[in-house]
């Protein structure tokens, strides 16, 4: 089965002149494609067209298994079956500046942090590019609303699945489809640093995000297995290449654990690495305290202590934000709700 979400408007045009159609069909099917249609559904098709389609091709868009809104904010959590029935989750955000998805790239991880719900089970297996887009697709079309920006900070590591996550922004950002521009795409990684310095060739201008959480290679380590592959100063390292290549500014995300990365001495060490390899760059730190991860007894830091932590930072002109914690009553950070759909069954 072919998948038409893969397709990029310029191989959808291929294939509509294989099957002797019109060009303008083309435009047709990718119109019904962003609404989130089904091919049965594409109503304005001769119907022959539509049953070669069907038995030709699937569109890819997955399906809503479960719907959680949150009462707090508005946030949307959605579990999404796949065609092969795995699941995987998007979140929908309101942000100052609209509305915000976050999808997976992956069914399931194998980077392994140790605080990180999506990877308990491993990796299932990569989503295609068009299985990404489907997530924002009927994200958009569950909430009623366009969808601005979107983030790939979902279940999986974007950089594992290189090609595919590419081939998605290329897609999602393209004016004939959800036109949705780079500058409002952030792609989020673990620290996978031959990703990040291929991005920053690929002529994209899509916001880095890095995951940090540490700038002490040793607690880095403990904490994510993908350090002892690339360390806190190849990363960094890489980043600024990024910002030197792609004059993006990047955006680190340190998620504060008590009593293991969220100690004065471990914010002077994150200022210092900041004053080190983004002297100059416009970087960003983003504080969120953890969802608490009872496995392994991992707390978030009282109220003090976080405020303390900024403290450091802001004192040697480090731009930092706690970030605002949004769906908290729906399990809305990554993996927690496929990780509870997978133990159920
Ligand atoms: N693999 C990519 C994107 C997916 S994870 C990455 O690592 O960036 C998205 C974000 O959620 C990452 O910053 C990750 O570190 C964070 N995260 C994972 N588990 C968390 C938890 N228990 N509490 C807070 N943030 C968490």
């Amino acid at each position: 089965m072919r998948r038409l979400l893969d397709m990029s408007f310029a191989e959808l045009g291929e294939y509509m002149a294989e099957l002797g159609q019109p060009r303008y069909r083309t435009g047709q099917v990718m119109r019904w494609l962003c609404r989130g249609a089904d091919i049965s559904e594409m109503t304005d098709l001769p119907l022959s067209l539509r049953q070669r389609l069907s038995e030709e091709c699937e569109t890819g868009l997955p399906v809503v298994a479960e719907k959680l809104v949150s009462q707090r904010d508005g946030t949307i959590k959605l579990l999404f079956a796949l065609s092969d029935g795995q699941l995987v989750e998007s979140v929908v955000m309101d942000y100052e500046h609209g509305k915000t998805v976050c999808v997976s790239s992956q069914a399931g991880c194998r980077m392994g942090c140790r605080f990180c719900a999506s990877t308990l089970g491993g990796l299932a297996r990569n989503l295609s590019a068009g299985e990404i887009l489907g997530q924002v697709i009927v994200a958009q079309r569950e909430i009623g609303a366009r969808i601005g920006g979107v983030v790939i900070m979902g279940i999986g590591e974007p950089f594992d699945n290189y090609d595919n996550v590419v081939k998605f922004v290329r897609l999602v950002s393209a004016p004939e489809g959800l036109n949705i521009g780079c500058r409002h795409i952030s792609i989020s990684t673990c620290g996978m640093v031959d990703g990040i310095r291929k991005l920053a060739r690929e002529e994209l201008p899509v916001t880095l995000s890095v995951s940090l959480h540490s700038a002490i290679n040793s607690v880095r380590s403990e904490l994510m297995p993908i350090n002892k592959k690339w360390s806190v100063e190849e990363l960094l390292s890489a980043c600024r290449e990024y910002f030197d290549i792609t004059g993006r500014r990047i955006s680190f995300e340190y998620i504060l654990i008590a009593g293991v990365n969220d100690k004065v001495s471990d914010a002077a060490a994150l200022a210092a690495a900041m004053d080190e390899y983004m002297n100059g760059v416009p970087a960003h730190v983003n504080l969120i305290p953890c969802n608490p991860v009872k496995e392994r007894g991992f707390k978030p830091p009282g109220r003090d202590e976080i405020i303390r932590f900024k403290a450091v930072l802001e004192r040697k002109g480090i731009n930092v934000t706690i970030r605002r914690k949004l769906g908290s009553d729906i399990n809305a950070s990554c993996g927690q709700l496929r990780a509870s759909a997978r133990s159920a069954t």
